[in-house]
Order: structure tokens, then C-alpha cells, then sequence
């Protein structure tokens, strides 16, 4: 099958490789927010499509028989875009959603807050100890007002740092022995992360677990309607070659 997979993640990347063994044809979309993603690849494709009209018009364009979208689970807008070009083309369409941490062990230790605002009004009340942000580097405009922060992102596109404010940039996945290391370092009083779930990033959570480290954790947006889902490669897998087996 034409497969158009959504993609932006490690989840991405190993369903790319998952489908193509399976002997799908894979495009493999990208939004090109980091110098890594913008270099795209062999079968990727880089930037935006246009909102719904433009993705529509990719899909018949390109005679897409089925969309994966296996973007984050914070990147509410493209999912809502597929959903909506998936349903106006015919197209069938399946969300790779990776397990939310909602579930995970020290859960029930955690502040669960709605959104970046609630967030920041959260952690203002935890006093003016260091904060670690996670939440990658979009929201952090709304973090402005808190003066004593380390900020961890994939790139750092350059631009002031704000006074007060330290940038690491790092990629995934990251160790229980190195997340230690960086909290202890680093002084860190509070944790402020978003419910991304899997086990990429999930050291964090064990390591301020065991520093006693307090964490406020930003859940996740609702997902559209619309998409089947499915948790694994094997699933996404399966579902493809089931719609091959439906009527059209
Ligand atoms: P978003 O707010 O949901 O999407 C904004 C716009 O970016 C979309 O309307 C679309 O532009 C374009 N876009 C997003 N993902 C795309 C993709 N895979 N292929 C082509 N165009 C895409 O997305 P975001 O939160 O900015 O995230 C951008 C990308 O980074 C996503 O692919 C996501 O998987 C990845 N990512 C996001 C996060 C996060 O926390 N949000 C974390 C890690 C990785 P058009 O309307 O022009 O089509």
C-alpha cells in the first residue's frame, strides 16, 4: 500500500522501518522544526502541506491508500488536520498513540495540570528554586516569568537567553544514571514535563522519583475523532493489511 506517515518522532522513524519491511510504500512527513528534520532523507518529505485543502489535495495527488499518524501526542493541530483531509478524501486513517504516563508507577505523585498555563502558575507557587522544564522548546514564551530555570530542548535555534535561564540542548532517550546527574547538578527543586509517555524520556520521572524531586505534569490534549488506533508497530502493521483485505 501508498502509506503517508505523519511523522516528527522516534515512534516515526521505527514504524517507517517496521511498514517498509512489511513492503509498504512509505513517505515518511516531516515538519521540519529542527536542522535534523529539515535534512529529511531517503523516502522523507519536509514541511507543511497547507492545512486540510493542502493535505487533501497531497493525498489524491499522490494516490495516498492509507495515513499513519505517529506525530506527538502534543501536536494536536496536523493530527486534527489528518483526521479532517482523511474524511473529506476517503482515506483511511490510523493514530499511533504511544502509552500515556498516566498509568506509570509514580503517577499518583504528581501535580497533572491542563495546560503551559496552569503549569507555570503551578510551578510560581512552588517558591524560586530551579525549575527543569521539559516541554520542549515552542511553549517556552509562556515560562518567561519564571526566573530560575534550566531549559533542556532538541535545538536551540540561537537568540537571547533570558537572564536567570540556562539552555541544554539534547536529544533522547536518556538514562536513569544521566537524569540523576543532571538534577543533582543542575540543583534542580522542580520538574515541569508533559505527559509525551513512552520510554524515550521516561528517566526523568524515575529520577526525580528518587531525588524526591517534585514534578508537575502537563496532560495531553484531547485527541480528534476519526482515526482508529493503534500501540505498536505490529498493530499498525496489521491494520494495513486488514484495510487491504476491505472494500475500498
Ligand atoms: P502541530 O502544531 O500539530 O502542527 C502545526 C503545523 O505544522 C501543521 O498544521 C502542519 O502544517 C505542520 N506539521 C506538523 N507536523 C507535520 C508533519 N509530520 N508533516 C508535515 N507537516 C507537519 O505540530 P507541532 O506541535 O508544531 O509539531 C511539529 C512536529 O514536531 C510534528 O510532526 C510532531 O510529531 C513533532 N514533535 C512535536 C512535539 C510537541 O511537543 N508538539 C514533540 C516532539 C516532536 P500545515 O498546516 O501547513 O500542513
Amino acid at each position: 500500500m501508498r502509506v503517508l506517515l505523519l511523522g516528527g518522532t522516534a515512534d516515526g522513524r521505527e514504524l517507517a522501518v517496521a511498514l517498509r519491511a512489511a513492503g509498504h510504500e512509505v513517505t515518511e512527513s516531516l515538519a521540519g522544526r529542527t536542522a535534523v528534520a529539515r535534512l529529511g532523507g531517503p523516502g522523507a518529505r519536509v514541511g507543511g502541506f497547507g492545512g486540510v485543502p493542502g493535505l487533501a489535495e497531497y493525498l489524491e495527488e499522490f494516490g495516498v491508500d492509507a495515513v499513519v499518524d505517529a506525530t506527538h501526542p502534543f501536536a494536536a493541530q496536523i493530527s486534527s488536520n489528518a483526521a479532517a483531509a482523511c474524511a473529506i478524501t476517503g482515506t483511511r486513517l490510523v493514530r499511533f498513540v504511544r502509552a500515556s504516563w498516566q498509568n506509570h508507577p509514580h503517577a499518583a505523585e504528581w501535580t497533572w495540570v491542563p495546560d503551559h498555563a496552569t503549569a507555570v502558575t503551578s510551578a510560581a507557587g512552588h517558591g524560586s528554586g530551579r525549575v527543569l522544564l521539559s516541554v520542549g522548546r515552542q511553549p517556552l514564551p509562556a515560562y518567561l516569568g519564571l526566573p530560575n530555570v534550566v531549559a533542556r530542548v532538541a535545538e536551540w535555534p540561537g537568540g537571547q537567553v533570558p537572564a536567570g535561564w540556562r539552555i541544554i540542548e539534547a536529544r533522547g532517550p536518556f538514562t536513569l544514571a544521566g537524569e540523576l546527574g543532571l538534577i543533582r547538578r543542575e540543583g534542580i527543586a522542580l520538574l515541569v514535563c508533559k505527559d509525551s509517555g513512552g520510554h524515550h524520556t521516561d528517566a526523568k520521572l524515575d529520577a526525580a522519583h528518587l531525588l524526591g524531586t517534585p514534578v508537575i505534569m502537563i496532560g495531553r490534549p484531547a485527541p480528534p475523532g476519526g482515526a482508529e488506533r493503534a500501540d505498536s508497530a505490529a498493530a499498525v502493521v496489521a491494520w494495513l493489511n486488514n484495510a487491504t483485505d476491505l472494500p475500498g
